[in-house]
């Protein structure tokens, strides 16, 4: 069967011949969770200089604390020896930039279509953001106050990272 993946699929056969992570448990083997934006930009371990099986990662648009967020953050605390969390939004996010209904009508005219009733959640103002999510995080009845928790902003255009909150 030939598919749209044939190259990706590949390259995975060449990954696993000298694959070494059979047998890893899946933990957080430094501790690490990191919640991020989806963005292509950014290297999450690499830019805190972790390797796989160091850190838990959660991306989604905008790099924002969801339910979800806090479903695996809840799980990678009790579970999977997460002791310190990092939310991480970045410079120059679309997320960020862009109003619901530019978003809305961007989308729309790439999709030939009315999309006005998708929801997309964009960040009117990034580090009131960053503080609401950090104290949601901070706040949860499941997240102990022995864990660290910090509010960071990195910038794709240096690959500095800087603590906010
Ligand atoms: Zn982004």
């Amino acid at each position: 069967m030939t598919s749209a993946f044939d190259d990706l699929l590949d390259a995975n056969k060449r990954f696993a011949e000298t694959f070494d992570l059979a047998g890893f448990d899946g933990v957080a083997h430094a501790g690490i969770a990191i919640v991020t934006c989806m963005d292509s930009r950014i290297d999450p371990l690499g830019m805190l200089g972790l390797t796989p099986g160091d850190a838990k990662i959660f991306r989604n648009p905008g790099g924002r604390v969801t339910p979800q967020a806090l479903e695996a953050l809840v799980l990678g605390v009790h579970l999977l020896q997460v002791k310190r969390i990092l939310v991480v939004p970045h410079t120059r996010c679309a997320m960020a930039s862009a109003t619901l209904e530019e978003l809305r009508s961007r989308v729309g005219e790439s999709a030939g279509q009315d999309a006005s009733w998708q929801h997309f959640g964009v960040v009117a103002d990034q580090e009131s953001a960053l503080r609401d999510d950090v104290r949601q995080v901070r706040s949860h009845r499941l997240i102990p106050d022995s864990i660290a928790v910090g509010g960071f902003l990195y910038d794709v255009d240096t690959g500095l990272l800087e603590q906010r909150v």
